[in-house]
């Protein structure tokens, strides 16, 4: 493709895309494809010449489009939000026209550099203590991970590698193996299946705890554990508390887990996936007090911040743990001006990294943080007031406290019934919505998704979930 057929075809993109983001209230949420629909619609093979872009473009509404689930609908209230803003598509775009991999200062300096400025940005904006941003002159600093996921994953690595070198220094007769087997980490039993799955890829224990009766994880919870730990001759070394878990949208009480890692030497790791988005705003930051106790933290820009995926914002009080754990060092690698600045394949799983710091530095900019505050407030004033319209129907009840953009409510009486309700709330296709159970309930959670919500969709929200339950209540005299 030349230049100039490159110009045609990326403004007829970014008209489409225009398009169909503007309308995507009228697509139907959930496509009606069964399993195998697209192959059918496609040759055999790659074509052996070149097609007309015209051609393909006409094909992406024909045989992608009906097979895409449309997260960004204001019908669209499964699992979390995933973020969607015209600054990061067109910094996607620039990121791509650059395309470097930016795992050294030298493979980009730009790269690297604006995401330490960036991640300092981000960690202001949110409130964060200073002790977590580079601007701080110490050790500490940030860094873009690709998802929460990686992120819990790397912190946990991190947590292994100083927990060893500690252990060591006291236990100088034993080996790594063995020193290995005995660590311990925790979280809850609430918190997302990425952290268990975390202890799977590092090779370590880590406890599921029972959170308290309001679904929280607390000190006492915690330091019960490391205490049983401590004298069954295990080494407690790492404990993940979440803000905002995927269930419920609970908070665990950071205030009183970080004193209890800190006296017993446990990595804390705080996973915001979700709501650290909020702390944006200085009215909701008293979620996240106690978080200069932690030493490590991680929210998802591209969950709530109006930036595309992939953008997992990660902050290390201390990264050395993690920069010499992962420290392989081929020559190819090395450059003259190493430590000077961060080299960024230290401190993630993967090699290579796109330029990501680009979408955080258009939407900042391009929004400003007021904007992004009005969003997050706009967001769960909508979940108020979806929440107020469960509440005026003594059918329903709202299962946990609404504090951000999630709603947790069911159908008075058995599971059986708020199942029945949610089946048939996506079978007539209208709006999209997943359970979840807490201790043998059942309940329906409906998150505010697009950034084009407005009342008038929760609106038809409610209607649709009202009607389905006057269908099942029907159904079942
Ligand atoms: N942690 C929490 C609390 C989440 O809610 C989620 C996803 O919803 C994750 C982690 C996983 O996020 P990611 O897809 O970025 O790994």
């Amino acid at each position: 493709m030349e230049a100039n057929q490159f110009r045609e075809f990326g403004k007829a993109m970014i008209d489409y895309t225009a398009e169909y983001l503007e309308n995507i209230r009228d697509r139907r949420v959930l496509p009606t494809v069964e399993p195998g629909y697209l192959r059918p619609l496609l040759p055999d093979q790659a074509p052996q010449l070149p097609e007309k872009w015209e051609d393909v473009l006409k094909d992406v509404e024909k045989i992608i489009m009906p097979g895409v689930t449309h997260w960004h609908s204001p019908r669209f209230h499964a699992y979390f939000p995933t973020a969607n803003s015209y600054p990061a598509i067109v910094a996607d775009i620039l990121s791509g026209a650059i395309a470097c991999i930016g795992f050294t200062w030298i493979a980009s300096p730009a790269c690297t550099e604006l995401e330490v400025v960036m991640l300092d940005w981000l960690g202001k904006a949110l409130g964060l203590p200073e002790v977590f941003l580079a601007c701080s002159g110490g050790k500490a600093g940030g860094v873009i991970q690709g998802t929460a996921s990686e992120a819990t994953l790397v912190a946990l690595l991190g947590a292994k590698s100083k927990a060893v070198a500690a252990y060591k220094t006291k236990h100088p007769e034993l080996k790594e193996a063995d020193i290995i087997s005995k660590l311990v980490g925790y979280t809850s039993s609430q918190s997302h299946s990425s952290v268990e799955r975390a202890g799977l890829l590092g090779g370590i224990k880590l406890r599921s705890l029972e959170p308290d009766s309001s679904n929280r994880l607390t000190g006492d919870i915690v330091e019960r554990a490391i205490k049983e730990d401590i004298e069954s001759g295990l080494i407690p070394f790492y404990c993940v508390a979440t803000l905002g878990t995927t269930s419920s949208c609970t908070f665990d009480k950071l205030e009183e887990i970080g004193p209890v890692c800190n006296e017993n030497d446990v990595w804390l790791h705080v996973d915001a996936a979700y709501a650290g988005s909020s702390f944006i705003c200085p009215e909701f930051r008293y979620l996240m007090k106690g978080i200069e106790r932690a030493d490590s933290f991680n929210f998802n820009p591209h969950k709530w911040l109006l930036v595309n995926f992939d953008c997992s914002a990660m902050w290390l009080k201390d990264p050395t743990w993690l920069v010499n754990a992962f420290n392989v060092d081929p020559l190819y690698l090395k450059h003259d001006q190493q430590g000077s600045a961060p080299d960024y394949r230290h401190w993630q799983i993967p090699l290579g990294r796109r330029f990501r710091a680009l979408k955080l530095w258009f939407v900042l900019r391009l929004y400003g943080i007021e904007h992004l505050q009005a969003h997050i407030r706009k967001h769960i004033a909508l979940a108020h007031y979806f929440e107020n319209l469960v509440r005026g129907d003594h059918r329903f009840e709202i299962t946990e406290e609404v504090l951000m953009g999630l709603v947790c409510f069911r159908l008075r009486g058995s599971n059986d019934v708020s199942e029945a309700l949610l089946k048939r709330i996506n079978g007539r296709g209208v709006i999209h919505l997943v359970p979840s159970k807490i201790r043998d309930v059942y309940f329906l959670r409906l998150a505010i998704c697009s950034r084009y919500t407005e009342e008038r969709d929760i609106d038809v929200s409610w209607k649709e979930v009202k009607e389905a339950a006057d269908e099942v209540l029907l159904a079942q005299k």
